[in-house]
């Protein structure tokens, strides 16, 4: 069995079945991606548009491929016609621009609000209350192409456990929040993606349903 197929396994064993593995392929050449598709991964993420777009072009047709990148509204019509989820929506734009784009492409684009968790500087992601914002909106309300289906979230890259278990406490807590208050009745809306090599075995214990993992699956990036 080849290392990275070995590494997808020992994940396996450690999470529940009902967690979703992302393969955060960025960086690796489409050989290392296949050794993963060929030992059952079909679940792959890429944070550039381009990259995206050029490994789904010649990669196996049933891989499905997630935006887990900062993502400019210029480039969402490359990758409107095939994502299967964005994980990085943080500005109304962005989502009337992907509204826009999956109208042309006749389908609805499942998507996570990312949300500003970690304590460090991070120039991305939302406040609760800037997401509030969004969805009280009139222009949100408007757009029927796409499905809020949870948040993302990345906790700050450090070794104090305590901090990111807070972080994670934290997203959990406005998870839930959000559900009742706006998505009672979206069962779509289903999915925290919090928890990556590092952390993914805490992210678990706080709700966790997807977890990003690049490292600890195709080894470290230059
Ligand atoms: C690169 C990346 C990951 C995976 O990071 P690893 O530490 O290699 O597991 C997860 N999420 C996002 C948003 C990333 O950019």
């Amino acid at each position: 069995m080849s290392e990275v197929c070995i590494n997808l396994e020992k994940i396996k064993n450690t999470v529940p079945g009902s967690v979703k593995i992302l393969a955060v392929s960025k960086t690796k050449p489409v050989e290392i991606i296949l050794e993963a598709y060929n030992c059952g991964q079909r679940l792959f993420a890429e944070n550039k548009v381009q990259e995206l777009e050029l490994k789904f072009q010649q990669l196996p047709e049933d891989i499905e491929w997630h935006m887990i990148g900062h993502l400019q509204t210029n480039k969402v019509k490359y990758i409107a016609p095939f994502v299967k989820m964005i994980h990085s929506v943080d500005s109304l734009k962005l989502l009337e621009v992907i509204n826009k784009e999956a109208i042309k492409n006749k389908r609805s684009i499942p998507f996570l609000f990312q949300m500003y968790i970690a304590s460090e500087e991070s120039k991305f992601g939302l406040s609760i209350e800037e997401l509030e914002n969004i969805l009280q909106s009139s222009e949100y309300k408007e757009f029927k192409n796409i499905i809020p289906s949870g948040l993302m979230g990345m906790a700050s890259f450090t070794s104090n456990e305590a901090l990111i278990k807070k972080e994670f406490a934290q997203i959990k807590h406005q998870f839930d929040y959000l559900k009742d208050k706006y998505f009672k009745f979206n069962p779509e809306f289903c999915e925290l993606s919090i928890g990556m090599s590092a952390d993914y075995h805490l992210a678990v214990e706080y709700g966790s349903t997807i977890v990003r993992i690049g490292s600890s699956i195709f080894g470290s990036r230059k």
